[in-house]
């Protein structure tokens, strides 16, 4: 089966991990610094934290950005649970906005009108989170000037980005929003096994966030109520978890860097041909904003029904059974029976439901060979014709 992603582990990211495995430190020593440091000068960011995961970091993310009861977090139904999760972890209540047809991504469009009648109703979000579906960047102008507008706090999910491009500059150097996230799980650009780091230009944010990754605890003389009781003192002066990551980890992630430039050039020139093998076939292919450089973690496509003698379902099925390990990214996160206990229905985000029923992952990785991406053609090709 070829899979929808992979990760690429070559001999130097074996023995990174080594070298942290023969070392005095196993956590809290000197790779994860290493790791945020070379993750924030790559994208251009001033602070990064590494965390165990994604999740965490939208965690400690909206913590940080005050969220809490009564207050509203929105993002995109077309997304990993994890983005509106985080939300309810704060005790906050979550919502969604519906799609842009073209991108897939959170509509600017669709904001702006739910932003005006939330505005009326008293209910205006404290969070966004704008989710870089597919590694493409959000309209994050449009959506920036939204929340200068509606007095919002913006997230970019960038589990999907990390090595891509919005208006030439890289993801995560945060021009557009408060504070940005990156996902190092396999399936993702660039992995560290599990991992996820928040970026951030704002100190007070990053202060905080440190906080919260590791019990709420700070050796800080400056951010202690009272002098040290004595060199072993620290004090507990928030409420924090333990998301740190590991030394292995992040020796893992510093060394899966040097070669991210070269993963996202790898995933534009397998685009690319996909593009053009696909050119006949009754498929929508993946439409890219003229701002965006996308990390490309994923290539969807969307299946042209009407032409097509087979239901989405049956062709999932087949391209599964020719040994395309197709996927889909994502079922709408409303219509979770998590969700719908909360209220929301079918029906209430139709773009988003509108992509479900038509949307499949294409095998993308870096490794992924020529051969190998003839292959997904040909299943695809004997998928539609028959
Ligand atoms: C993978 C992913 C996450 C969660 O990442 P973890 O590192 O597995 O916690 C969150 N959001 C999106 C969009 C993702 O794809």
């Amino acid at each position: 089966m070829i899979p929808y992603g992979r990760q690429d582990i070559t001999q130097a990211d074996i023995d990174a991990v080594v070298g942290v495995l023969q070392s005095d430190f196993l956590t809290q020593g000197p790779q994860v610094p290493l790791f945020e440091k070379t993750v924030a000068e790559h994208v251009g960011a001033r602070h990064a934290l590494a965390v165990n995961s994604a999740t965490s970091a939208l965690h400690i993310a909206c913590l940080a950005l005050g969220l809490g009861p009564n207050d509203w977090l929105w993002t995109t139904p077309i997304t990993f649970v994890a983005s509106a999760n985080c939300g309810l972890y704060c005790g906050a209540q979550v919502d969604f906005v519906d799609i842009d047809p073209r991108t897939y991504n959170l509509c600017p469009q669709a904001l702006e009108r739910k932003l005006i009648t939330a505005q009326a109703a008293g209910r205006l979000p404290k969070v966004v989170v704008a989710v870089h579906l597919c590694g493409q960047p959000c309209d994050m102008a449009a959506i920036h000037a939204l929340g200068q507008r509606f007095g919002f706090k913006i997230i970019e999910d960038a589990s999907h980005a990390i090595g891509g491009k919005y208006k030439g500059e890289f993801i995560g150097s945060g021009h557009f929003s408060d504070i940005t996230v990156f996902s190092f799980h396999p399936v993702k650009i660039i992995t560290t096994a599990e991992g996820g780091m928040a970026l951030t230009n704002n100190p007070e944010l990053a202060n905080k966030m440190a906080l919260l990754r590791s019990h709420g605890i700070t050796r800080d003389t400056a951010q202690m109520t009272h002098t040290p009781d004595g060199p072993w003192y620290y004090q507990q002066v928030d409420l924090g978890f333990n998301y740190r990551m590991t030394e292995l980890q992040a020796a893992l992630g510093v060394s899966q860097m040097a070669r991210l430039d070269e993963y996202v050039a790898r995933r534009h020139e397998l685009a690319a041909r996909y593009d053009a093998l696909l050119a006949d076939l009754p498929v929508v292919r993946p439409w890219q904003h003229p701002d965006s450089y996308s990390g490309l973690h994923l290539y969807v496509i969307r299946l042209q029904l009407g032409q097509i003698g087979k239901t989405h379902r049956q062709v999932f099925d087949s391209l599964r059974e020719r040994g395309i390990g197709v996927n889909l990214h994502y079922i709408p996160v409303h219509t979770q029976p998590y969700y719908q206990q909360m209220g929301f229905k079918a029906g209430d985000f139709p773009e988003a439901e509108h992509y479900y029923a038509e949307a499949i992952s294409l095998p993308m990785f870096q490794t992924m060979s020529e051969a190998q991406q003839d292959q997904v053609i040909a299943a695809l090709s004997g998928t539609l014709k028959l």
